[in-house]
């Protein structure tokens, strides 16, 4: 298979209908909704495709039941019926999972029960499956790995999980075909309001440092946690000092067996009154998260000692085999884009709204932020909607529609669950293009093979090692020391597909960072 490189060069000067910044489920969801109406799109990302929040996510396609907790019926309705929708257009990436929630004193198998019978009711027609009641010795079937002394049974419900980063890659492709120009490693310098609804956007290509400049009617920040530094300073009011207070979250993965079986498991109540998810995907155990204000926002933040104490903490009180700092294989830390209140000063980022704000200031930015990936659709509408009431954009249906994604099966049974390794079932109906690329046959590690990086260049605008181990294949994110062993092959392969610089030192320093620091030296 020989696919031209899909790194569409705008001209210098196009002219657009709608220009994003920012290439994640945001941005992306965005992208795609204006292109399938019919809108001239250009979309700039400034590092990869979901290489912000969107690829650091739990991978859960959820109502939220949390939310349900604190009254936020109308957010939960929209994501349940939104986590089916994401469900039946990408369904080799996105899927139904089946959680417990373990039970040690009877009043939690009656009040967490009662609570989850609600979550199904308000799925209505969206429910992936019935809620149950389970036994001790269901639960320990469904839980193989989880405590048994004190169990007393759980409650089986459903929710979705999903490859977060594939998922936005798949976004980013199909819009492309829907005919958005869409544009990794592209950051956006500045943007020059000429007159109400003329803006030039100067850009700059981080591979070369070319610089170049578009035109739009209408631009669209979607920046995540970066939005405040595109907004000029007179327009924060009445947000006087961000319009985003990030929370950080931590996830730990570990080796399956911790857990066993297909179920994902959450504990609704740590000994400290946080949640607690033990998730399988893609061969192992994902367990998080965490919810930690911070005051900036960098690229790779840290995981502080703190929260991956309290992962390792809980999940070793809730599973019968303690969970080590040692057995960690990977950490990773994402950004909430949480929308700040404008007295945030001091509170806890759990009670900020979760909701998205779209924002127009006064030189007709429009900014959106907040949300979250299951109701990346939603947002992308309503944003859609707010351009076309305020002439920033021509009239358009602005109804959700239901068409699949590029590479999704019209035959479902042939998926594979999520919770399996990764494997060459994650490109869809698009695995035989994968197939007809050279080295098919020849196995890099973690199911990766040197077609599927040849691919990641040819056809998924991978430029870096990162970008492949990282995002395409999730092997930084399942197996960080796995992923630095591999690095150096897959670095050769990139070069030989023309990239002259594949970053690999950088991409083996950041496989130290997703290790805890304990055993970083050893790494590689
Ligand atoms: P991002 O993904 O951060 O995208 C913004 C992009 O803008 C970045 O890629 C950045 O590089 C780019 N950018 C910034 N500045 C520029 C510039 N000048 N030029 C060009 N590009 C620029 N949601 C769920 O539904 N389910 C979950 O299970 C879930 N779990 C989560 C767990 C954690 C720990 C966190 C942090 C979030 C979770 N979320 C979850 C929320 C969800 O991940 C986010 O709401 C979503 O990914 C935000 O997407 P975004 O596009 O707004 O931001």
């Amino acid at each position: 298979m020989n696919l031209p490189r899909p790194r569409p060069v705008p001209r210098d000067g196009e002219r657009f209908d709608l220009a994003i910044v920012g290439g994640g489920a945001t941005g992306l969801g965005l992208a795609l909704e204006a292109a399938q109406r019919g809108l001239d799109v250009v979309l700039f990302e400034s590092q990869d495709f979901g290489s912000g929040t969107s690829s650091r996510s739990t991978k859960l396609l959820h109502g939220g039941v949390r939310y349900l907790a604190q009254g936020q019926l109308s957010l939960v309705r929209e994501a349940l019926h939104e986590r089916s929708a994401v469900i039946g257009i990408a369904p080799h990436l996105a899927q139904p999972l089946r959680f417990v929630m373990p039970a040690y004193a009877w009043w939690q198998k009656a009040f967490y029960g009662a609570g989850l019978m609600l979550y199904d009711l308000m799925a209505a027609a969206h429910g992936l499956g019935p809620t149950r009641w389970l036994g001790p010795e269901a639960t320990a079937q469904a839980l193989p790995g989880v405590r048994k002394i004190g169990l007393r049974g759980g409650i089986q419900y459903w929710d979705g999980q999903f490859d977060d980063a594939r998922l936005a890659l798949t976004l980013a492709r199909t819009a492309e075909q829907a005919s958005a120009q869409v544009r990794n490693h592209t950051a956006v310098r500045n943007i020059f309001w000429t007159g109400r609804s003329q803006a030039v956007i100067e850009v700059q290509d981080a591979l070369s440092n070319d610089t170049f400049q578009v035109q739009a009617r209408c631009v669209v920040n979607a920046a995540g946690v970066w939005v405040d530094a595109l907004r000029s300073p007179q327009d924060s009011h009445p947000h006087p000092h961000k319009l985003v207070q990030p929370s950080q979250g931590v996830h730990l993965v570990v080796d399956r067996s911790f857990l066993g079986g297909e179920q994902a498991l959450l504990v609704p109540r740590t000994r400290d009154g946080r949640v607690l998810f033990a998730v399988p995907w893609l061969g192992k155990l994902v367990l998080g998260t965490t919810d930690t204000p911070r005051d900036d926002v960098p690229r790779e933040p840290e995981a502080f000692e703190e929260e991956r104490q309290f992962i390792l903490k809980e999940a070793s009180a809730v599973l019968a085999r303690p969970v080590r700092e040692q057995d960690v294989l990977s950490q990773w830390v994402g950004l909430r884009p949480l929308v700040a209140a404008a007295d945030h000063q001091g509170s806890a980022t759990r009670s900020l709204s979760r909701e998205h704000t779209i924002l127009q200031d006064s030189d007709g930015l429009v900014t959106v932020v907040g949300g979250k990936w299951t109701t990346y659709r939603a947002m992308a509408v309503d944003v859609l909607s707010h351009c076309m009431q305020h002439g920033l954009l021509p009239q358009r249906d602005q109804g959700l529609r239901l068409s699949p994604l590029l590479g999704a099966p019209a035959d479902t049974s042939a998926c594979q669950p999520l919770h399996a390794a990764p494997g060459l079932h994650l490109y869809g109906e698009l695995a035989g293009q994968v197939l007809s690329c050279p080295g098919a046959e020849r196995r890099l590690g973690m199911g990766l093979t040197e077609a599927m990086v040849r691919y990641a260049v040819r056809a998924e605008y991978a430029c870096t090692v990162e970008d492949v181990l990282a995002r395409r294949w999730r092997a930084l994110f399942l197996d960080a020391r796995e992923a630095a062993r591999m690095a150096p092959q897959v670095a050769k392969i990139l070069h030989d597909e023309g990239i002259q610089e594949p970053r690999l030192h950088a991409f083996e320093a950041l496989c130290r960072q997703y290790l805890p620091p304990a055993l970083r030296s050893a790494a590689v």
